[in-house]
C-alpha cells in the first residue's frame, strides 16, 4: 500500500455529497511514510521515493525523511506533489490494516445514512445491523486500535450519532 486514501479521517464539512467522518487517526497516526521533504524544508514539491517526477532519479534517498503519519499531515508546510500524494507508506501492521478497513466501512455506511432515512424502515434496520458490528468492539480490538482513550470515545460517539440517526428520522 503505498498511499492511504484519508477521507473517513478529513473532518465533516457539512455537505452531502462529499465529506470526511472525522473519525480519529487512531492507530493509524503511528504509520510511517517516507517523503522527499516532508517539512517543506526545500524548493518543489514533495515526492514519494518511487515518483518519476523526481529528479534526479527515483528510489529511497538517504536523506528522504521518514516520519509519522500524524506529523506529516499535522504539517502545514508539507507540500505534496499532485501525482504521488508526497509520501509512501513504509508498512502497516495488522493492527493498522484492520483499523484502516473498519475505518473505510464505518465510513461508507455513514454516508449511507441521509438516504435510508428518507427511503424506510427496511433501509434503516439494515444499516443499524451493520453498524452494530462498531459498538460491539471487544476491550482488545479498542485498545490495539486506539492508543488514546479520548479516540475511543470520539469513535463511539459517530457511531452512536449514526444510530440516533437512524432511529429518529428528521435528525439527520
Ligand atoms: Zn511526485
Amino acid at each position: 500500500m503505498e498511499q492511504l486514501d484519508l477521507e473517513p479521517f478529513a473532518p465533516d464539512t457539512g455537505s452531502e455529497w462529499q465529506r470526511g467522518s472525522g473519525l480519529p487517526l487512531g492507530t493509524l497516526a503511528r504509520v510511517q511514510v517516507y517523503s522527499s521533504d516532508a517539512f517543506g524544508a526545500y524548493q518543489g514539491r514533495a515526492h514519494s521515493p518511487g515518483c518519476t517526477h523526481r529528479r534526479p532519479e527515483n528510489g529511497v534517498y538517504h536523506d528522504d525523511d521518514l516520519v509519522s503519519l500524524e506529523r506529516l499531515i499535522g504539517n502545514d508546510s508539507f507540500d505534496p506533489c499532485s501525482k504521488c500524494g508526497g509520501y509512501a507508506v513504509r508498512r502497516l501492521s495488522e493492527d493498522q490494516v484492520a483499523y484502516y478497513r473498519a475505518a473505510h466501512r464505518l465510513h461508507d455506511l455513514a454516508q449511507k445514512v441521509p438516504f435510508a432515512v428518507r427511503r424506510g424502515d427496511a433501509e434503516r434496520t439494515e444499516l443499524e445491523a451493520k453498524l452494530r458490528e462498531f459498538t460491539d468492539m471487544d476491550r482488545q480490538t479498542t485498545d490495539a486500535w486506539f492508543p488514546e482513550r479520548e479516540e475511543s470515545r470520539q469513535w463511539s460517539r459517530f457511531v452512536n450519532h449514526l444510530l440516533s440517526a437512524l432511529r429518529s428520522p428528521g435528525t439527520a
